[in-house]
């Protein structure tokens, strides 16, 4: 099947209110205008240099997502264009991207990454890391970065049930969250979970975004 034809295919398989995020990071600038040519227009990279070149090379009404680790020295880059960065997971990363969006007169919607997987990582905020950030405060002082949401991925498994569990877990956190800080904000509303070998486990459980590469543009080489 042609890049089109999946993506065409994913989109009749998932309810209209989620978000599709094509990840095209490692694929050439072409196939992205492939996707872009039957109506996609969202699309995440995981890497500075690669966005920069597609961002550049590219029609501009793409929303851009940021889905890598994303060093505070680099935000700078990106604010002019960058739509959501689904992997903030510090307070320092955040007022950075308030800092730099507040320079070119953007608003930038950033997702809090909450380390769900089983396998050790050095991103993403527990459970409790989270909390403790959102009651220390300090985000509701940003003016031009504002959190939209949580983005989690499930551990590297052929166990759907363990997979299931994780991201049932970020949804009831998820929920708590909305109600103890977010309950006037409709902004925070996205829950990104879910990727090609899991999205509609991930739809299911309540996902309002997937981030989905391989499924649509094959495998990357790298
Ligand atoms: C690469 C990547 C994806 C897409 O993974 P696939 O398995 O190819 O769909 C999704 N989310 C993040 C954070 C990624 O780094």
């Amino acid at each position: 099947m042609s890049v089109s034809d999946n993506i065409l295919s994913i989109k009749n398989d998932i309810p209209d209110h989620v978000k599709l995020v094509a990840v095209s990071k490692f694929h050439p600038a072409d196939v992205v205008q492939q996707a872009y040519s039957v109506g996609q227009r969202i699309f995440g990279e995981s890497r500075m240099q690669e966005l920069e070149k597609k961002y550049t090379a590219l029609p501009k009404d793409i929303e851009w997502h940021f889905i890598g680790h994303l060093q505070t020295n680099k935000v700078r880059t990106i604010a002019p264009y960058i739509h959501t960065i689904h992997s903030v997971d510090s307070w320092k990363l955040l007022s950075e991207i308030d800092k730099q969006a507040s320079a070119v007169g953007r608003s930038i919607c950033c997702l809090l990454e909450v380390h769900i997987a089983q396998e050790e990582s050095k991103y993403g905020l527990s459970y409790d890391e989270c909390i403790r950030f959102l009651s220390e405060g300090l985000w509701k002082d940003c003016k031009h970065a504002y959190i939209g949401g949580l983005m989690g991925m499930a551990t590297y498994t052929d166990d759907k049930d363990q997979i299931r569990s994780e991201f049932k877990g970020l949804k009831l956190f998820f929920d708590e969250i909305k109600d103890s800080y977010f309950p006037e904000d409709s902004r925070f509303s996205e829950l990104s979970i879910g990727m090609s070998g899991d999205y509609l486990i991930a739809i299911e459980e309540g996902a309002t975004m997937i981030r989905v590469g391989s499924s649509i543009f094959g495998e990357r080489e790298y």
